[in-house]
């Protein structure tokens, strides 16, 4: 809605000037969209006085002012820029980048943009951790490191780069993450004793058999395991859930397996809990993957 305000009081002040004043007001912002002045008052400070008027009026209510600077009415572009720069206005771009608006220019609100800058600041601070060389005790800043050396210590060279978190790492559709999992499963089917040639495939997309996280087809026999998106050491717990599963079905105890699949039953706890344990030892035999 155009509350009109500030465009009928800088035509009334200063209509004797104006070729054309056209101001969309909001409660938030004034879209500058027109603003032409007569030849005499031309370079005559008058666009100065008005736009302080201006500046004066959206600070006092928090406006934010949007405009795009044109030659359309007989102005240098560059200049106008130059002019509008004077004044606060700075390029709809970057930092100062606001997607409501599609103006080139704005000017934030004597207050807004100081809490915006503080914003970053404190975010940037935050952000600046400090790396200690576990192996001489020299500390330093991320922000004074180069990336490419950043966990490398200036003093006595040791790369202190972080191990990477089997917990975190999200499984990649490639050979190398293919391997790791792989040998998990040799890993588990060695704990359980399963010495026949079950296969586990991945799946990196929904297909009609693959509904949930896991499968299990004891006809084949055939564990498949959903990947996408999930961490490595989740489809490692899966796959050690489902080979229990294969283990009980070789031990003729999985019965029913709709029945025995539900939760809380004692089929899937022994499920669980044996997956669980698989899962730690596995961690013990790979320190590497825990930080
Ligand atoms: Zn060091
Ligand atoms: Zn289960």
């Amino acid at each position: 809605m155009n509350m009109n305000i500030v465009e009928k009081a800088l035509e009334e002040k200063y209509g004797d000037y104006l070729v054309g004043l056209d101001i969309y007001e909001t409660a938030t912002s004034l879209i500058l969209s027109r603003i032409v002045l007569n030849k005499e008052a031309r370079n005559s400070g008058i666009g100065t006085q008005i736009m302080t008027d201006l500046i004066n009026y959206a600070d006092k209510n928090k406006q934010i002012i949007a405009l795009t600077p044109s030659s359309d009415f007989g102005g240098n572009k560059n200049r106008l820029i130059q002019f509008y720069k004077r004044f606060g206005f700075k390029k709809n771009a970057g930092q100062y980048k606001h997607y409501g608006f599609k103006d080139d220019m704005l000017r934030y609100p004597r207050g807004i943009n100081e809490s915006k800058t503080l914003i970053k600041n404190l975010l940037r601070e935050a952000l600046d951790k400090t790396i200690t060389c576990q192996n001489c005790g020299w500390s330093w800043k991320e922000s004074e490191s180069a990336k490419s050396d950043l966990y490398v210590c200036h003093k006595c060279g040791h790369d202190n780069s972080p191990k990477k978190s089997l917990n975190e790492s999200v499984m990649r559709n490639d050979k190398v993450d293919a391997k790791k999992v792989a040998d998990f499963v040799n890993f588990a089917k060695q704990y359980l004793g399963i010495d026949d040639d079950i296969k586990v495939a991945l799946a990196f997309s929904r297909t009609p058999d693959i509904r949930t996280t896991a499968y299990y087809n004891f006809s084949i026999p055939l564990i498949k395991i959903y990947a996408k998106d999930r961490a490595i050491i989740d489809i490692c717990r899966s796959i050690a859930h489902e080979l229990v599963h294969h283990l009980q079905y070789l031990e003729g105890r999985l019965l029913d397996a709709i029945k025995d699949g539900e939760d809380g039953s004692p089929i899937e706890n022994e499920a669980n809990a044996v997956a669980g344990v698989i899962i730690r030892k596995w961690g013990k035999l790979h320190p590497e993957f825990y930080v």
